[in-house]
């Protein structure tokens, strides 16, 4: 367990934490226009629609952009430093901005493979973090 805050789920993002917890990044897949997409709302931001259910991703995506933290916001990031953050585009097509591990965020590029792992956080929670690569891991 890292000390790192917890997420705190809504009735809009309690499916999605909860699937996570379990083990899968999942997202919302739209049945009007079939698109994907993040973070989790009500409404498909492409078409409006209300009507979706979650889809497990394949934990597969690249990196689109990042920043490199060098202070830490946070007590528990304090160790992490300096840490990245990027936005992630996942094979399935959703974005979304998630810790980017690497020992030397000065070897990130744009366009790099990177796959899913989850990081542990009380409560039972897991968070998307994603480490260059192509081969899936756990
Ligand atoms: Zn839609």
């Amino acid at each position: 367990m890292s000390g790192k805050p917890p997420p705190i789920p809504d009735t809009i993002t309690d499916a999605y934490w909860r699937r996570l917890g379990e083990g899968f990044l999942a997202a919302p897949q739209c049945a009007g226009c079939d698109r994907m997409w993040l973070p989790p709302s009500p409404a498909c931001p492409h078409c409006w629609s209300t009507s979706h259910e979650l889809v497990d991703c394949s934990g597969k995506g690249r990196l689109v952009t990042w920043t490199v933290y060098h202070r830490s916001y946070h007590p528990a990031f304090a160790e992490s430093v300096p840490y990245a953050v990027g936005l992630v585009e996942l094979d399935e097509g959703p974005r979304l901005f998630a810790g980017i591990d690497t020992q030397d965020p000065a070897t990130l590029t744009s366009g790099m493979p990177l796959v899913l792992f989850l990081e542990e956080r009380e409560g039972g929670f897991r968070v998307p973090v994603f480490r260059p690569g192509k081969a899936m891991e756990k």
